[in-house]
């Protein structure tokens, strides 16, 4: 007898596809996204309710029961459950993981979720003779009396502890007695000021706004691309404010916060103290807060990275995603996703419009331009006289180069610092030196467990790789023929600061890389100088690329940016165009003209010539052109699986049984199979990596193909010896 309670199935934080299934004690009905604590082996966990009253195809042996959930209404919406399982299916994740994805790190404990408001307590009204008669029978609670009666809104446990380290007792009793009530307040982050006036917007914002407003309440991509400083993040303002005032939600994606306040400040001054931020520098609990804030709509923006995009909503009315070119969006391990294009779904199921903004826009958006999928608006010009500088190459072919710098160089950083100017360079490789090597025998330092070199950190006097972390003490001699001859090759950021503090005495020279940044507290502290508009010089990675707004910086130096050309990653190119924009885009943003210098040893490369000649678009238009001839995305789909194993051999037999799988599906031979091949780093932290990728032209013929194939590949079982990823639409072939 199939057994008379109803039967759910559950999803649960595994890499496996499947779901598992319970029997639920009572006949109450709970919605899809309840969570639940599960008994699971011999411990329990936490289990997410995908549906109920599932039909039994078959007799259960020993299913479990459950009694009650953890919580009493669903922590997903119907919502998200749709776009979970749509994201599940588009990118096959396992669905479970998916939905853990979906929450905040603090939901996925087996735990009942913390209030997140704070507890007050405020004077009813007391009359003056009522409360000096406390004065002499009840002195403790004549302080509390008095210190709520000054207050303006009432005091809550951090308050009243400064009143009295013992304020529990005779708070307790003053309640009794009814002269004052216990009331919970949200704990909103406070701006300095609020409902600050926007700028009166220039002619060209106020065209965009113009012709996004009509279309504030149906789905479309609106693709914002403005050069740096062309005033982008002030035509989002104003449609935030358009869309909070007709009551609705905004969730705002960037590519990093956690070291750019002036963003949050800026928000927080113009729309007032609703806007709540996310990301990986805050703690659980400080998420989980602005989580929560936002989905009960106490807070009507929330700002964050790509995580921030699940965040609930029963009111969302706009999503905007700035830089929306910047991989950072695009998740490379756990669940594999695109945040861009999952937000694009989102807004399409709500039927809200999505705003996507960059200098430098992806070639996957410029192609959804082309094909009427996005509509495009542009920002050619800054906001006020500045122009983004020209790039101008420094031919370092010929010449040797002092610590990365060649002579010209340094002399324009001398004069740019003597007029009082700002310099950043950029050198997109942390530590010493990237290459020690014995220059007897040849030896080099590698890393044990991966296919790389491992970096010189001299302050530390340590070898590190920059893959796993693994580092060990720099050999005082080498570790092969025994003899000292142990150097160094290459600049890493910490050796150019050094050379450049002994090349500028008495100036600032501010490293911030990855190394030297451990908080955003930090680097606002690190940073003082550039703000105080002093003449001093930044030294950075990436990290320095992202953006910040510093309106002093004169002059850009780009030193190492020739290993773009030749890469073996396909968008080496596009990176190298998006980044040299970006960094140079940094400079002369106030009344002071900038200059954007790039060292090279190729200045006829067509490449580099073009960057100095050629517009963002026509560089572009190149780039296209060329993925179109050879058939790469955007011109294709592509779908990687990659196997990491303890061996190269089992890595490319596991590829061999999914290529296998493949030559079964009938495909009309609209699908391209690559591989299986080992990766470019084939052995990293000390796993041996093999992948195999399938293109298409088109979507659907990928589609048909996983369709058929899934249900194969999930019968695959990971193991300790091997595991199989897959990557949907991902980064690099
Ligand atoms: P982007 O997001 O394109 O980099 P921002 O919106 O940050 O550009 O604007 C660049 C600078 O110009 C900022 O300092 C901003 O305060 C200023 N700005 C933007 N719009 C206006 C405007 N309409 N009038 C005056 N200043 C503006
Ligand atoms: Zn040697
Ligand atoms: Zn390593």
């Amino acid at each position: 007898m199939p057994p008379s309670s109803p039967i759910c199935s559950f999803a649960l934080s595994l890499p496996v596809y499947q779901l598992f299934d319970y029997e639920l004690d009572g006949d109450t009905k709970y919605a899809a996204g309840t969570r639940f604590k599960l008994p699971f082996g011999r411990g329990e966990k936490l289990g997410i309710l995908v549906s109920c009253n599932k039909q039994q195809l078959f007799e259960y042996k020993n299913i479990k029961t459950v009694v009650k959930p953890l919580d009493d209404d669903p922590i997903l919406s119907t919502h998200l459950m749709q776009l979970a399982s749509w994201l599940a299916d588009y990118y096959c994740q396992p669905l479970g993981e998916v939905l853990f994805q979906f929450l905040p790190r603090l939901a996925r404990k087996t735990e009942v979720m913390p209030e997140t408001r704070v507890q007050f307590w405020s004077l009813n009204t007391v009359d003056d003779e009522l409360l000096l008669s406390f004065k002499s029978k009840a002195p403790r609670q004549y302080d509390i009396l008095c210190a709520l009666k000054q207050s303006d809104n009432g005091l809550d446990a951090l308050q009243l502890r400064q009143v009295h380290d013992s304020w529990h007792q005779p708070v307790k009793v003053l309640q009794d007695k009814g002269l004052v009530t216990k009331g919970w307040r949200e704990n909103l982050p406070v701006a300095a000021e609020t409902g600050q006036p926007g700028f009166e917007l220039t002619v060209d914002q106020q065209k965009i706004c113009d012709e996004i407003s009509p279309h504030l309440n149906l789905f479309l991509v609106h693709l914002i691309h403005g050069v740096t400083g062309s005033g982008k993040t002030e035509v989002y303002l104003e449609l935030m404010e358009q869309v909070i005032r007709q009551g609705k939600q905004v969730i705002y994606l960037v590519p990093e916060i956690g070291l750019t306040p002036q963003l949050l400040r800026r928000l927080q001054s113009r729309l007032g103290q609703s806007v709540v931020s996310s990301h990986s520098a805050m703690t659980g609990l400080q998420r989980y807060q602005s989580w929560d804030q936002f989905k009960r709509g106490v807070a009507q923006v929330i700002i964050g990275t790509r995580s921030a995009l699940f965040s609930e909503s029963s009111n969302l009315g706009l999503i905007i995603i700035d830089e929306e070119h910047d991989s950072s969006f695009r998740q490379q391990d756990g669940v594999r996703y695109h945040a861009r294009d999952v937000a694009i779904k989102r807004s399409q199921m709500l039927d809200i419009p999505i705003v996507l903004g960059s200098a430098t826009p992806s070639l996957e958006s410029l192609f959804n331009v082309q094909k009427t999928h996005f509509r495009l608006y542009r920002l050619d010009q800054r906001v006020g006289q500045s122009k983004p500088p020209q790039i101008e190459l420094l031919d370092c072919s010929q010449i040797p180069l002092n610590t990365g710098c060649s002579p010209k160089l340094l002399q324009s950083i001398k004069e740019h610092l003597a007029a009082q100017g700002q310099v950043l360079l950029f050198l997109n490789r942390r530590g010493f030196a990237p290459v020690v090597m014995c220059h007897e025998c040849g030896w080099q330092s590698t890393c044990y467990q991966c296919d790389a070199r491992m970096t010189l950190h001299q302050s530390v006097n340590k070898l590190i790789c920059h893959h796993c972390g693994f580092s060990v003490m720099l050999p005082h001699k080498c570790p092969d023929c025994g003899t000292r001859e142990i150097r160094h090759y290459g600049v890493g950021t910490q050796q150019l600061e050094e050379f450049l503090k002994s090349q500028f005495p008495g100036i600032d020279v501010i490293r911030i890389d990855r190394d030297s940044i451990k908080s955003a507290k930090h680097f606002e502290a690190r940073m003082q100088p550039v703000r105080d508009a002093k003449p001093c010089i930044l030294v950075g990675t990436q990290m320095l690329a992202k953006g910040h707004d510093y309106p002093h910086i004169t002059l850009v130096g780009m030193l190492d940016s020739d290993q773009a050309l030749y890469s073996s990653f396909y968008r080496a190119s596009e990176r190298l165009i998006q980044t040299v924009l970006q960094v140079s885009g940094r400079a002369g943003r106030a009344e002071k003209k900038g200059q954007a210098l790039l060292q090279t040893a190729f200045p006829t490369h067509p490449l580099m010539l073009n960057l100095c000649r050629q517009s963002y678009s026509e560089l572009v238009e190149d780039i296209l052109q060329e993925r179109k001839m050879v058939g790469f995305p955007p011109f294709a789909r592509v779908v990687t699986f990659q196997v990491d194993a303890i061996e190269l051999a089992l890595a490319l037999q596991k590829l061999n049984e999914v290529k296998q799988y493949l030559s079964e599906i009938d495909s009309g031979s609209t699908v391209k199979v690559i591989g299986p091949i080992p990766a470019l780093m084939t052995r990293r932290v000390g796993r041996y990596r093999a992948q195999l990728s399938i293109l298409a032209n088109e979507t659907h013929s990928i589609r048909v193909v996983l369709q058929q194939l899934m249900p194969k590949i999930q019968a695959i079982r990971n193991t300790q010896k091997s595991r199989l990823t897959i990557e949907v639409d991902p980064l690099d072939l």
